[in-house]
């Protein structure tokens, strides 16, 4: 496990610089490419007070090593032009649905191969030879969701606004959330075919929210339409592939796939089915992939139309078998070198998984101790206490021990001179203590566990602050219950 000096400067956000004079004052003389081990990375990082997030630490460090972040065809000459994601948002009843499905069946493509289309939560659509993804999951709930994992998946939003309703409540949400993606949005003026449509109150309305239309002299782009009578469905994917030449999105087909998971579900028949959008790189049958804890080789790629696909490019949305579990929504995936390193890397986060898991039902924190002195299951307190010498350690010895009451005993379970290291957090966690250090500090490597076990450390340089804390903790025993 190693980071280099630069790498390590540049995630704390500090001069790589400035962590080198850092070293040098302690004696090592290095460059910005030199690697540091865990525990002095840990170290480092403390002084500049940061704290190791030891997950996303290991995490990126195994993903170069089975070289998802080290690609050697990562080459900006192989950046090719791909087609747009577009998710559909408005208010319920505007005609999202309706609209998802009136473009779909108007697609000639899919009416040539005259397969039965079925629901994989994306589909792509052809326009003149240039294709458009839609998420058909409509609605900002999805959006927000995938979002939320941090998966930027949509490059175009298609606002549904009903022209006989106008501007409602999720109208603005939408508009919120899709500017807060910093996503452009096309607006879909829908239902012109009602007797009471009125398309200038919607653009009117709009205005509030610096959405004025390009004959109002502003930049937003209004399509009015009928997904009921299929109008003008064409000119709105025609500007939906103009937004996206302005947008000039682009992806290298040319290297390992990566992406997210659109979503997924267990089939009684073929196991766990994910529909994955590519989003950059070819998926091909056979690769090895990971999500995070699922992994897997793509045995099967299907597209919406029921078709059997060698392989997947940028922007392609395919139903995938293979992986060994359903991956949440928006969860991101990638092609490894070998099934090896997708098993260790979903093992790697199924493990720190457990681990926190772990931490959060064993914990038991000073702050808690009242509580569980209340509730009558914990009749004991056990500490451990570490200090800088030996008359300190033995001073809170005696003075904790004196706090002892019928109902409650505290119990001293190990104490010794000396700075918190790991064998004393993995004693508290097994016995259920807390660690009390006095003019002392853990070690890097004793904080982190004690993390992820959930042990409390407290510090202290006045014996008496310790007492003090200790005594209250305890003192919900002694308090009358109302
Ligand atoms: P969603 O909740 O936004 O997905 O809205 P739906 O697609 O379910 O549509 C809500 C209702 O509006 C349904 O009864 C549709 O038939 C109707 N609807 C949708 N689009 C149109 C349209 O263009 N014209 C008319 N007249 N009705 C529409």
């Amino acid at each position: 496990d190693v980071i280099t000096v630069g790498e390590l400067a540049k995630r704390m956000g500090i001069k790589a610089n400035d962590l080198i004079k850092e070293l040098m004052r302690q004696g090592s003389m290095v460059t910005i490419n030199h690697p540091l081990d865990y525990e002095t990375a840990a170290l480092l990082a403390t002084e500049f007070n940061h704290e190791v997030e030891n997950v996303a630490f290991d995490e990126d460090i195994i993903l170069e090593d089975v070289g998802i972040e080290s690609d050697a065809s990562e080459d900006s000459s192989n950046l090719q032009t791909r087609p747009p994601v577009v998710t559909i948002m408005g208010h319920v009843d505007h005609g999202k649905t309706s609209l998802l499905d009136a473009i779909r069946t108007t697609d000639v493509t899919a009416g040539e191969a005259g397969g039965i289309t079925q629901h994989i939560g994306a589909y792509d659509v052809e326009l003149d030879g240039r294709k458009i993804t839609f998420l058909d999951t409509p609605g900002h709930e999805a959006f927000t969701a995938m979002r939320a994992r941090g998966a930027e998946a949509t490059d175009i939003v298609v606002l549904v606004v009903a022209a006989d309703d106008g501007v409602m409540p999720q109208t603005k949400e939408a508009i919120n959330h899709s500017k807060a993606a910093g996503v452009p949005i096309i607006v879909a003026v829908n239902k012109i075919d009602k007797p009471g449509a009125d398309p200038n109150r919607v653009k009117q309305e709009l205005t509030e929210f610096e959405m004025v239309p390009e004959d109002w002299g502003g930049d937003t782009i209004f399509v009015e339409v009928s997904a009921k009578e299929h109008t003008n469905l064409e000119s709105l994917l025609e500007m939906i592939l103009l937004q996206a030449e302005v947008l000039e999105l682009q992806a290298n087909p040319i290297k390992r796939a990566k992406g997210i998971i659109v979503e997924a579900r267990l089939d009684k028949g073929r196991g766990p089915v994910a529909t994955v959008l590519v989003q950059e790189g070819t998926l091909r049958i056979g690769d090895p992939i990971v999500s995070g804890v699922n992994f897997g080789r793509v045995r099967t790629m299907t597209d919406d139309r029921g078709c059997q696909l060698e392989e997947a490019g940028p922007s392609c949305p395919v139903e995938v078998t293979g992986l060994s579990g359903t991956p949440d929504a928006g969860e991101p995936f990638h092609a490894v070198e070998n099934e090896k390193a997708a098993k260790d890397v979903a093992g790697h986060r199924q493990r720190k998984l457990r681990e926190a898991e772990l931490a959060s039902s064993s914990k038991i924190s000073l702050d808690q101790l009242y509580a569980r002195l209340q509730e009558g299951d914990v009749k004991e307190l056990k500490v451990i206490i570490k200090g800088d010498v030996q008359g300190s350690v033995e001073a809170v010895k005696d003075t904790l021990g004196k706090l002892s009451t019928d109902a409650c005993r505290l119990v001293v379970i190990h104490s010794a001179v000396g700075g918190i290291i790991e064998s004393d957090v993995s004693l508290a966690a097994a016995s259920d203590a807390i660690i009390l250090g006095f003019n002392v500090r853990p070690e890097p490597k004793a904080n982190a566990q004690a993390d992820l076990d959930g042990v409390d450390i407290r510090l202290y340089n006045i014996i008496y602050d310790a007492v003090e804390d200790i005594r209250n903790a305890m003192e919900g025993l002694l308090a009358p219950i109302f």
